[in-house]
């Protein structure tokens, strides 16, 4: 892996600002124009991102178009369509004490940003906030995954075309690239990847306060209650955890299933992986429908995992097979994980799901509240009341009801985490609003009472703040 020349990345950040300082007068459509220049460069290499994908993580056309086009398209189709929308000053009411005066929130690109992305979704993640950031009207330097090295070098390509250094560029590498471009003083960083990147990114931040936006991850707990269609469970769970090989931030990471439908969802999980990658061992092994884990340190990584709860005494209910030199693991299921096995402490990221029988939900919240707020929860289940529990008594960034990570495709939710899954969010208006500076401008009147209180303070001035103060304590109309 090559790292890029801190020299060239500290010119090229100069450069920036000079246009960064413009395009704070950058006009909707000039914005629109930049996103859809992107837009179409992209569009006319998507063959050569099928083949990126490929090389990089034997990731499928049909899944590249899904998780990886799909996200983006979107993501742009919104921005050129509400951008407009989204830059209008908003106007607020004055509140008591500051009647007769207009207020207005106005939203001002940040300035220079720079988003460093992670590698499980490396074109969606880097050109996701891309978008974000150039609705804003913001200069960008990215820095992608040095793990994907094939769609790290086409989008680079891509980036290159469109844009000149001075509005956005790309540098590839891994640590030291990363770790050069976090000692400038950017106006934002934008990262996505694991807690623990994602605190030497805020300390390096606070550096120059720099303001952040942090999308992490962690193991996100899922619930299967004793009213749930396990049918539509299974159906649905099954597609979230083997997404990307189960390397996506928001996939079901375990499951606590109610002991009085745990059979019943095993076997309709059986049913749906065998539907879907093959009923023998070999087939699935040979599907060209389970992405690949990223490289073998990885699958050495997730398999350790698995081999540790197997020791300890866990049982495989299906799948289990491992080569690590082919980066692949299967579909698998495991049950009777023993408490302190590491794969009920680390999030697994990639294909093994461990369901864990439970009896009392209180056990479960518990449980779920006893351990770092994680990035998504899931339940499926027909009692409002108990879903309403689960919502009301647990934290989590977002939560999705009877299906998992689709919470992350509506553009109009606020996509993020909440403490170690992450701080601040990202997607359409809540993306524009990460990559802008929300500015609190006051037009002062005449009729505004804060003349009584500038001093002198006779006794009739201290009399009138005292009243206006007990006012306060009327209830607002
Ligand atoms: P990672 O944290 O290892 O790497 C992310 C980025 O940080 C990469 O570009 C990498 O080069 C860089 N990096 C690594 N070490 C660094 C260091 N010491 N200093 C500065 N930069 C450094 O994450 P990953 O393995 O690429 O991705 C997997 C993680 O990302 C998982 O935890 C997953 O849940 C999370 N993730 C979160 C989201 C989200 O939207 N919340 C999306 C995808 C992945």
């Amino acid at each position: 892996m090559v790292e890029s020349d801190p020299r060239r990345i500290r010119e090229v950040f100069d450069s920036q600002l000079e246009t960064a300082l413009r395009w704070r007068l950058s006009t909707a459509n000039e914005r629109i124009a930049r996103i859809k220049k992107l837009r179409d460069a992209m569009m006319a290499q998507r063959e050569a991102f099928y083949e990126a994908f490929m090389q990089d993580y034997r990731k499928s056309p049909p899944e590249v178009e899904a998780s990886e086009f799909l996200p983006v398209m979107d993501e742009m189709r919104h921005a050129i369509g509400r951008v407009k929308r989204w830059m209008k000053p908003l106007k607020v009411w004055p509140t008591s004490t500051m009647l007769g005066t207009s207020g207005w929130v106005q939203y001002q690109p940040r300035g220079r940003v720079l988003i460093i992305a992670p590698w499980n979704y490396p074109l969606s993640l880097c050109f996701g906030p891309l978008v974000s950031a150039l609705a804003a009207g913001n200069t960008v330097i990215i820095k992608p995954s040095e793990m994907t090295p094939a769609v790290s070098a086409l989008m680079g390509r891509i980036i290159g075309e469109v844009f000149p250094h001075a509005e956005v560029a790309l540098f590839e590498g891994g640590t030291a690239t990363a770790q050069a471009l976090l000692d400038l003083p950017f106006d934002h960083i934008f990262f996505t990847g694991s807690p623990a990147v994602g605190k030497i990114v805020m300390a390096a931040a606070a550096k120059h306060l720099t303001s952040v936006t942090l999308e992490l991850g962690g193991k996100s707990p899922t619930i299967v209650g004793e009213t749930a269609d396990v049918k539509l469970a299974a159906e649905t769970l099954m597609w979230g955890k083997f997404l990307n090989g189960g390397q996506t931030c928001v996939a079901p990471d375990h499951v606590y299933v109610h002991d009085s439908v745990k059979d019943a969802f095993m076997t309709e999980c059986r049913k749906v992986i065998q539907s879907r990658y093959g009923t023998s061992a070999h087939e699935q092994k040979h599907t060209a429908d389970l992405t690949r884990i990223v490289n073998q340190r990885h699958t050495q990584r997730v398999a350790s995992l698995l081999y540790d709860a197997l020791t300890r005494g866990a049982a495989i209910q299906t799948g289990g097979e491992v080569d690590v030199a082919q980066c692949y693991i299967a579909p698998t299921l495991i049950d009777r994980v023993p408490t302190g096995s590491q794969i009920l402490e680390e999030e697994i990221f990639g294909p093994i799901l461990p369901v864990i029988g439970y009896s009392r939900l209180d056990a479960v919240i518990a449980e779920i509240n006893s351990r770092p707020k994680p990035l998504a929860l899931y339940i499926w289940s027909k009692d409002q009341k108990e879903i309403d529990k689960v919502l009301l008594q647990t934290s989590s960034g977002g939560a999705c009801i009877n299906h998992c990570v689709m919470q992350f495709a509506h553009g109009e939710l606020p996509f993020g985490g909440v403490n170690n899954s992450g701080i601040g969010n990202a997607h359409g208006h809540y993306g524009f609003k990460a990559f802008s500076h929300e500015r609190a401008v006051l037009r002062s009147s005449p009729l505004m009472l804060v003349k009584l209180f500038y001093p002198p303070f006779s006794e009739a001035r201290r009399g009138l703040i005292r009243k206006i103060v007990d006012m306060l304590r009327l209830p607002m109309i």
